[in-house]
């Protein structure tokens, strides 16, 4: 075998993406770098008596809508804490936009300015109004209070809230709330948006909604997005589902 069909089969391994290259009408492929890779990826907790994961290995590429789908305690929501930067891996590494998320001492800018996050209880602030919870992730980024009040505008405007921005979160239904956690995600203008079972404490009408909406986000934004759920009808939602089960990826699909 010579050489580059030695490559070439090497390269099959890879997703790749098809492009159009409209000046000179040829087509190109190329191989682009993941956003998010995960090696070996493995969490223990209780001194190794519970292995949440158990060697996860994944790509997932800029503007993606990827779903994780797995039953209770699969560790869907160990994986996306990793992904968010949360908390460490017991073993293995995570790289996000080529950064080794093992090797930088302080991810709090990184997360801030990079990753939005949902979860199944939206964990609002209760003391502060829908204007000022959407605004928390700008604080100490150095933005005037002004930018971060139209900013915040913008972003409660988009998920249709601007009637409640003075309210307090325990004035509103918890759509409205899981609404004002997607306008702070999006806030900073992520490249990331990580969410946690975003419609399992809402009724189904309006976890609808919240699909669409974050969806709507997902295409306007060209944010990547990873949503995840126990949920199938959820899960086929999304461009690419990957399952897990006992700490594993069992399955990585696409959905065309
Ligand atoms: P899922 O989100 O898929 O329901 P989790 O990632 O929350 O699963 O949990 C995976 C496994 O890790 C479960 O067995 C769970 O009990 C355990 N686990 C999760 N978080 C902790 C923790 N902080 N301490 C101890 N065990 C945990
Ligand atoms: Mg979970």
């Amino acid at each position: 075998m010579d050489n580059e069909n030695h490559m070439d089969l090497n390269d099959d391994e890879y997703v790749y993406n098809e492009t159009y290259a409209e000046d000179d009408g040829d087509y190109e492929y190329y191989y682009e770098d993941p956003l998010i890779s995960l090696f070996d990826v493995e969490k223990e907790y209780d001194n190794g008596s519970v292995r949440a994961l158990n060697g996860v290995n994944l790509d997932i590429f800029e503007g993606e809508f990827v779903s994780i789908i797995g039953p209770s305690g699969s560790g869907k929501s160990t994986l996306l804490n990793m992904i968010g930067a949360l908390d460490n891996p017991s073993r293995g590494e995570i790289y996000i936009d080529g950064i080794n998320l093992q090797k930088e001492k302080d991810l709090s800018d990184f997360r801030r300015e990079r990753i939005g996050f949902v979860f199944q209880l939206h964990n609002l602030i209760p003391n502060l109004s829908v204007m000022d919870n959407v605004q928390i992730p700008l604080l100490h980024t150095g933005m005037s209070s002004k930018d971060m009040k139209k900013r915040a505008n913008e972003l409660i405007a988009a998920v249709g809230l601007e009637s409640k921005k003075r309210q307090k979160p325990n004035k509103l239904s918890g759509g409205e709330r899981q609404r004002v956690a997607i306008a702070r995600a999006l806030v900073n203008n992520p490249s990331i948006i990580l969410a946690d079972e975003p419609t399992g404490s809402l009724d189904s009408k309006t976890g609808k909604m919240i699909l669409n909406l974050l969806m709507e986000m997902h295409e306007r934004y060209n944010v990547t997005l990873i949503i995840v759920t126990h949920d199938n009808d959820v899960a086929n939602l999304a461009e690419r589902t990957i399952k897990i089960k006992d700490g594993r990826v069992i399955e990585d699909k696409y959905n065309y």
